[in-house]
């Protein structure tokens, strides 16, 4: 729709306008990299070009819809506070797409089509051509318990992984968090590349093939994209839900899944919820992932949670007594994972005193948990705590910056909020001045790490989140 970026003049037509306007950009360009990190830079900011300003209106271009989308949603209103700074004037920034700023920007070598690998997820240095996601040992087929509230996801996984010939294409694994879905994929992955190492199995995230996929759009390479992905036999894509509403990776998403299907390959998908339920899904990927075998798992009863737990401490080669272990699975009933938190805690307290856990301990221990049963603990509620005990004001947490004093507490709001709270990632972006679920799962994932290694900090989580849920 542009015919020439950069003889749009402005109101004051001097003629180094464009220039001008161009240096400032370029300052907060730099500026937004040491906010946002190289990744997302990379990703999102360094394709954006000033176009012109005009009447207040900023208005930049982006070389595809998907990142005009993304950059209107996460970082239009920084890039005007940024502007406004020097341009006191400015009170809008408006972004376009414009197809002929689709290069990738500032490439050194010409006959170099890519840009330096951009990775999609800081947790993988899998090599760029590896683009399946790293399996956990744990999540086998020996290592899951059946009961009847998943055995027909169990039992469609098992038969495909056995390479029996299967009537449903694709799999649709539906469950709320923590019920097991990952669990099962990875299984059909492990089984799969141990019977038959020649068959080429992908599993990945939604979250991950969507960054491949603009990370290829970037190069203006979506051939060897489509390519890596219709070559394999079986392909599984976890947590569908966060390509819904993603129009463009949707449609990308589509094509490959036709074409996997209609190759007589298999397809395992997860979600949350039902293909019908899915908010924001193209009705055409709707009704053909509701044409496979839509097989749920639901939270199973006290029978499954005990042998549940049975399992995850014979695997652990440790022993609880049996009336905690009997407590346990009585009392927390959401979902495998809170579970499996609870019965590691009580573990690596019992090594820590170095004696058995007897019930009144673990009640004792496990009163945050227990009381969050029966308790309503709000993100609002999360970040107020969180910011009084880091001395911060609530403004701090939700603005931008990155500056680590403000980021990590902010992650621990991040951290608590997915862990005391049933919201979904999305919900708790939006709660967290409108940040991308694909941040919240990073800052989750950064204080898990660093509570690892990290004693202080995991002392301070863990004192915080008794002091959140046990408020009243
Ligand atoms: P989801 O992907 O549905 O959110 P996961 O597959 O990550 O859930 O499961 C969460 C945790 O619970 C994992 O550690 C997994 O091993 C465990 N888990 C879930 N269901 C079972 C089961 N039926 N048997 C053994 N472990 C399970
Ligand atoms: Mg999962």
């Amino acid at each position: 729709m542009l015919e020439s970026v950069h003889s749009v003049v402005q109101k004051d037509d001097t003629p180094d306008t464009d220039t001008t306007l161009t240096h400032s950009f370029d300052d907060i360009k730099s500026r937004l990299r040491l906010e946002t990190g190289d990744t997302a830079f990379r990703t999102w900011i360094q394709p954006i070009e000033a176009v012109s300003y005009r009447g207040g209106t900023l208005e930049i271009a982006a070389p595809t819809r998907f990142i005009r989308d993304w950059v209107r949603t996460h970082y239009a209103d920084r890039i005007r506070a940024l502007f406004a700074q020097s341009n006191s004037g400015c009170t809008r920034v408006e972004c376009i797409v414009d197809a002929k700023n689709n290069t990738a920007p500032a490439r050194k070598d010409a006959a170099q089509p890519y840009e330096p690998v951009v990775t999609a997820n800081e947790n993988t240095d899998a090599p760029a051509e590896d683009i399946s996601s790293a399996l956990d040992a744990r999540f086998t087929f020996d290592n899951f318990i059946v009961g009847p509230t998943n055995e027909l996801a169990h039992a469609a996984a098992l038969r495909l992984a056995g390479g029996e010939d299967v009537n449903f294409n694709p799999l649709f694994l539906q469950g709320g968090v923590g019920l097991g879905k990952t669990h099962l994929m990875q299984a059909i992955a492990h089984k799969v590349r141990e019977a038959s190492p020649d068959k080429r199995v992908i599993y990945m995230s939604a979250e991950k093939f969507m960054y491949q996929f603009v990370r290829a759009l970037r190069a203006r390479d979506t051939m060897t994209f489509k390519e890596q992905f219709r070559a394999v036999d079986i392909l599984m894509i976890d947590d569908i839900q966060f390509i819904c509403g993603k129009e463009s990776t949707q449609e990308e998403f589509f094509h490959t899944f036709n074409a996997l299907i209609d190759q007589g390959k298999h397809v395992v998908l997860s979600a949350d919820k039902a293909p019908g339920d899915l908010d924001g899904l193209d009705e055409r990927l709707r009704s053909r992932l509701g044409m496979g075998l839509v097989a749920g798992i639901q939270p199973g009863g006290y029978d499954l949670r005990l042998q549940i737990l049975e399992s995850k401490c014979a695997l652990m080669k440790r022993q609880l007594p049996a009336d905690v272990l009997g407590f346990l699975a009585e009392k927390i009933t959401s979902n495998v994972r809170e579970l499996e938190g609870a019965l590691n805690r009580l573990i690596a307290h019992a090594e820590l005193i170095n004696r058995p856990v007897t019930l009144a301990t673990a009640e004792e221990l496990l009163q945050d948990l227990l009381r969050v049963a029966e308790r309503r603990v709000t993100i609002e509620d999360i970040q107020r705590r969180v910011a009084e005990h880091y001395n911060l004001r609530i403004a701090d947490i939700l603005s931008p910056r990155r500056a680590r004093p403000v980021a990590r507490p902010r992650q621990i709001a991040m951290y608590l909020a997915k862990a005391l709270t049933q919201h979904s990632l999305p919900e708790i972006g939006r709660k967290f001045g409108g940040r991308d679920h694909t941040t919240i799962i990073h800052g989750v994932r950064k204080i898990e790490e660093l509570m690892e290694r990290d004693a202080n900090l995991a002392a301070d989580v863990d004192s915080l989140r008794r002091l959140i849920a046990g408020a009243a």
